[in-house]
């Protein structure tokens, strides 16, 4: 993928430089001057191809938290959506990626760092459907943003869909598969909803902050769990992404959304070693900011932010 990239990147860059200030591009590679990279951010992510693929996934940069957009054809699905404050970036991304409504809102588990902009963003974008864990209720939490959470789904109307596993759904021209949970945890992040998204050859897994018990079990249940797009578990914790479970996987490219600098130490550097043994790409929020990787069910591409 590294080749494709660096293919569809050139032209790009050369787009981006074009669009800023032509006078610049004889100065390009001077001292003082703005390199491609800059030149790049400025422009933005808005005008690269991923634009007219059939299935678009972005990775938001939320710092230390998760949040992805898919897009497929006029459906639009929400993964979960930060930690509390990042409501106004995330609404103004879906607003600049001509997001409507969102037909699917998946929060994968109750964490802060995953649902605590949710109802924010769920009063400025009613979703049609909710997606959740059932939580036993001694597993239910009662924090504040729980309970803000559910509060802002009740009144948002949406339907809401305890996650189970073979559950699926079409998105656009996609298709998507609830894989997890596949049983009742007392740890909240073995709780996570994980989805499996496929369009044409190509496969995408969303694991949330599932751990070493939820790759297990997934492990054991036979589902295809293939995918050249991971969703890194848990931020890059040394906690989840089991040698095990990354084999079955087998991702060409995985996403570690995770905040600069952030107190977990994440990524970790044995899940870094890990990827790098099954020849994965790591694309990192705290390093690239939002990532888009987007496909037309043949092959990937990829953009970023930074
Ligand atoms: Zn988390």
């Amino acid at each position: 993928m590294t080749k494709r990239q660096k293919k569809r990147l050139i032209p790009l860059l050369i787009i981006a430089a074009v669009l800023i200030v032509g006078s610049l591009l004889p100065s390009l590679g001077l001292p003082g001057v703005p390199g491609w990279d800059t030149l790049f951010t400025e422009a933005g992510l808005r005008s690269g191809e991923t634009d007219k693929l059939p299935l678009r996934v972005h990775f938001i940069d939320v710092g230390q938290g998760d949040c992805t957009l898919i897009q497929s054809g006029e459906a639009n699905v929400l993964i979960d959506g930060g930690k509390p404050g990042n409501d106004k970036k995330v609404t103004a991304y879906l607003k600049n990626h001509n997001v409507k409504q969102l037909d699917y809102l998946i929060a994968t588990h109750p964490d802060s760092d995953h649902i605590g902009s949710l109802p924010e963003i769920i009063a400025a974008y009613p979703p049609k459907n909710v997606i959740m864990p059932r939580l036993t209720e001694k597993n239910t939490p009662t924090t504040k943003i729980y309970t803000r959470l559910l509060e802002a789904v009740k009144n948002s109307g949406a339907k809401v869909i305890a996650a189970e596993p073979g559950m699926s759904c079409t998105i656009g021209e996609a298709k998507m598969e609830i894989i997890a949970p596949l049983a009742q945890y007392n740890d909240a992040n073995e709780m996570s909803v994980v989805a499996r998204v496929t369009l044409g050859k190509i496969a995408y897994l969303f694991t949330g902050d599932a751990e070493g018990k939820s790759e297990a079990a997934m492990l054991a249940s036979g589902k295809v769990l293939r995918a050249d797009v991971l969703k890194v578990g848990h931020h890059g914790s040394k906690t989840s992404s089991g040698k095990d479970f990354l084999a079955a996987v087998n991702p060409k490219a995985a996403v570690i959304s995770c905040g600069q600098g952030n107190s977990y130490g994440h990524p970790h550097s044995e899940t870094l070693s890990k990827l790098s043994a099954v020849g994965a790409q790591v694309y990192r929020t705290d390093q690239l900011g939002t990532i888009i990787i987007a496909t037309d069910g043949k092959e990937l591409v990829t953009q970023w932010e930074k």
